[in-house]
């Protein structure tokens, strides 16, 4: 059925509201530099492209993208695509529009998160809200990128023709990821996989091994000795990527692996969707609440 908010008509929109049991499910990400290779908008396309594949599995309601995440602190100065909005915004215009979710009925907000610089916001906004008063309850879930952690142990354990999406050569090289202990992190092989999924005219991947993924530590310094300093993980990979070029990444990869997350998101909704613990506990502190 359709499950995206944008492409429902208002006549039909209580056919998705019914159908999801109340849950909404905002993708976020942000736009920033993922190396040479990928687009700036990786992470929202991936949070997005997984929520809706999920959507078809186990329906809610897929809001229209949160684009704008939190991006390192050098972002403003930059000029190459990058954007970012100050937090004090994101956490107010994310708060209304959760406010505009529930009054179309939706009372369980799940936020599909593919910026892990989203993460600090989003635990304060999570606190923030537990103090206001509200008729709804608000939780975010992370995105995975499996292909690197998951797939190739996967076909170790369990053999050729497990994962239905993988030709041999796929296995082969998934395998090798593995045993080899393939470094990933930002813009790595389950990024690169994503985006072939999703949108393989946007992978460059002609454009690896110009720029380095390598750690170059110069902020490690501060963590040896137990400071937070901002940016850190800018100063260390100042190329917006980290580990070994995923080169041998194939679409087939990647829609395996767009699978494998969308089941993962499919079934943490599900629990989201049968769950009465939290809006009772919401219902509680509304009645509770002293002004
Ligand atoms: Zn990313």
């Amino acid at each position: 059925m359709e499950t995206r908010w944008l492409h429902i008509t208002s006549e039909n929109f209580h056919k998705i509201r019914e159908a999801s049991e109340g849950v909404c499910v905002i993708p976020m990400g942000c736009i920033e530099k993922h190396g040479l290779h990928l687009p700036l908008g990786t992470d929202i396309l991936e949070a997005s492209g997984v929520a809706y594949a999920a959507s078809q599995i186990e329906p809610f309601c897929v809001f229209p993208d949160f684009t704008f995440g939190d991006v390192g602190t050098n972002a403003p100065t930059r000029n190459d695509g990058i954007l970012t909005l100050t937090v004090e915004t994101e956490m107010l215009l994310l708060e209304e529009l959760c406010e505009q979710i529930s009054k179309n009925g939706f009372k369980k907000i799940l936020i599909m998160n593919g910026h892990g610089g989203n993460n600090p916001w989003l635990s304060t906004f999570l606190r923030r809200l537990g103090n206001r008063k509200r008729d709804y309850v608000v939780s975010t879930f992370m995105l995975e990128l499996p292909a690197l952690k998951k797939m190739g142990q996967f076909l170790m354990d369990n053999g050729p023709g497990s994962i239905p999406e993988l030709t041999p050569e796929d296995e082969k090289y998934l395998i090798g990821c593995t045993v080899n202990k393939m470094r990933g992190g930002h813009a790595c092989l389950g990024e690169t996989a994503y985006i072939m999924a999703l949108y393989p005219e946007d992978v460059h991947l002609e454009r690896l091994g110009i720029e380095s993924g390598e750690n170059t530590h110069v902020a490690d310094k501060f963590t040896e000795v137990g400071i937070s300093v901002p940016a850190g993980w800018d100063f260390n990979y100042p190329n917006a990527y980290t580990g070994d070029d995923p080169v041998g990444c194939t679409e087939t990869i990647g829609k395996a692996q767009l699978r494998i997350e969308a089941e993962r998101f499919a079934r943490a909704v599900k629990v989201y969707k049968e769950d009465t613990l939290l809006l009772e506990d919401n219902e509680k502190r509304n009645k509770n609440w002293s002004w």
